[in-house]
């Protein structure tokens, strides 16, 4: 059985991927996903599914779930581990394809990939790890033990910017728990997702255990998110999906773990490396094109070193340059579609109305060898007050807001002050300063003279305020998300 029909003129045609077969829709219907580097280029066309195509996928998990509940957790974990073999012989075709689905530049495609292959190996791990633990009991002759066990159905909801990464660092530890799950990936990057199921069923996954229904988020992400057999739902989107996503959650009382919107701030105080912190923003800011939940999105600079951190930072961000992410001279590949210029390009407008100085960059790129692709300058304004929308906002592009401030404490009570808590740097050599910062930060990564971005895996991944619900991804935590701890208490008192 094969992921995609034989190709037509116009692409390859894929399908769902449900009860262990590809099939397509009910609607009869596809979409295509095209290159963003070269819009015209159509990556391939897929499914348009329905409420039905989710009914046959919930179907199929709740079918296979209870025999995969029933193998022994190694066993399972065997399975994550050979998909992480495939994987790794794919690694480069799988890149490349990600590249031309979303545009990131390969050297970041190949580290998305490689952190699904991480992933699986750690999660495999875990099939051979304590599942509970046991604990002395306040009473005479009683023995206490907690025991994990799987949630049941988990439906998957997945962002565009790290298409093989998210879906695997969800997936991974949900089966690995002994769940059955139906994957939901976002419209602009189906393919990987597929390619995932694909690894997984050819390692041995039994056919039901995972699902991928793809279609468009408003109506068909409704419908898992309200299925009554669905027992929980993990999404990684931007924050006002998270909220309608927690609501109808909230209103079945169904477990929901969300991961959710940043904007997160890079601090600069007045005796920091300023050549490491350049070199950081640059990275974090412009990485990705700023399509990251924990892009660099605001610098908050002591007045004293503003002037000298800006112009070397604008110098290095010139540089980057900006092109089709399969050229290995590209430094920063395009947006992920047009849409998402147009919804950039309006930032900088807001920007200059509310006053602050652009210094690099403000347009969509045009010219010759651009003109067909969804490509935007790195964009640097200065001068921004600290509660403008702009420094505020999540833009999610390559954008960035430099906020002067005079003190440290100031400088905290600024990157503090959005809605969102998920990633924040601090540049600085002062020992006190730095253990303060561990202590004020209110987000749920915190980085010192190193960028925003740059997660590890087997630490724990999340946000704090609006960027999620207090869930952890990643880590040692994973697998617990996915599970219900059962408390056990055994009396055994000597017979009277
Ligand atoms: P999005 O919220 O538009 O979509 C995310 C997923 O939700 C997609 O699969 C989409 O189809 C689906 N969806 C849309 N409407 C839905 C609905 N009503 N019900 C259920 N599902 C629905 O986000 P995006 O544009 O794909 O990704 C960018 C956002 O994701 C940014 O805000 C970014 O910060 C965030 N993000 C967060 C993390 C994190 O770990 N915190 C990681 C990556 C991306």
């Amino acid at each position: 059985m094969s992921i995609s029909s034989p190709s037509t003129e116009q692409g390859q045609i894929y399908q769902n991927f449900i009860g262990g077969e590809w099939r397509n829709s009910h609607s009869g219907e596809t979409f295509a996903s095209t290159n963003p580097a070269h819009t015209s280029e159509v990556i391939g066309h897929y499914q348009r599914s329905t409420a039905a195509d989710i009914e046959d996928a919930v179907e199929a998990a709740v079918k296979a779930q209870p025999g995969w509940a029933a193998t022994p957790a190694p066993e399972r974990g065997e399975i994550m581990l050979r998909t992480a073999l495939l994987l790794e012989q794919q690694k480069e075709e799988l890149a490349a394809l990600m590249t031309r689905e979303m545009g990131k530049i390969l050297r970041e495609t190949r580290g998305d990939v490689q952190t699904a292959i991480d992933v699986a190996k750690y999660i495999a791990g875990e099939g051979r790890r304590a599942e509970g633990e046991t604990v002395p009991s306040a009473l005479p002759n009683k023995f206490c033990m907690t025991i994990r066990q799987p949630v049941g159905i988990v439906g998957i909801i997945t962002p565009w910017n790290f298409p093989m990464a998210i879906p695997a660092w969800k997936t991974f530890p949900a089966l690995l728990a002994g769940n059955a799950a139906i994957l939901k990936p976002a419209s602009d990057t189906p393919l990987l997702s597929l390619k995932l199921a694909e690894a997984l069923h050819k390692a041995g996954l039994p056919s039901g255990v995972l699902n991928v229904v793809t279609g468009p988020g408003g109506s068909l992400g409704d419908v898992l998110v309200s299925h009554k057999k669905v027992n929980m739902i993990s999404l990684t989107g931007s924050t006002e999906v998270g909220r309608r996503v927690a609501e109808i959650c909230g209103r079945d009382l169904r477990r929901c773990a969300l991961e959710l919107g940043g904007k997160n701030a890079v601090i600069v105080l007045e005796d920091a490396d300023l050549d490491l912190a350049v070199e950081s923003v640059t990275l974090g800011a412009f990485g990705t094109t700023g399509q990251r939940c924990t892009a660099t999105s605001r610098v908050i600079v002591q007045k004293s070193v503003q002037q000298a951190f800006t112009d070397r930072l604008v110098a290095a961000a010139e540089k980057l340059r900006v092109g089709d992410g399969l050229d290995s001279q590209t430094d920063m590949g395009p947006l992920v579609n047009t849409g998402r210029v147009k919804a950039v390009h309006e930032y900088t407008a807001i920007g200059k109305l509310e006053g602050a100085k652009l210094v690099l960059g403000g347009s969509p790129l045009t010219e010759d060898g651009y003109r067909e692709g969804a490509f935007y300058k790195p964009t640097i304004f200065t001068d921004v007050g600290p509660y403008m929308r702009i420094a505020t906002e999540e833009i999610f592009g390559p954008f960035l807001s430099i906020v002067p401030v005079a003190t440290y404490e100031e400088a905290i009570k600024v990157a503090n002050s959005t809605e969102y808590g998920l990633s924040t740097a601090i540049f600085t050599e002062s020992t006190r300063l730095t253990f303060r910062a561990m202590r004020d930060i209110e987000s749920g990564l915190v980085y010192f003279n190193a960028p925003t971005t740059g997660a590890e895996i087997h630490m724990p991944f999340g946000g704090m305020k609006a960027s999620g619900n207090g869930h952890r991804e990643l880590g040692a935590d994973a697998v617990e998300e996915f599970s219900e701890t059962k408390s056990i208490f055994i009396s055994y008192p000597v017979r009277k």
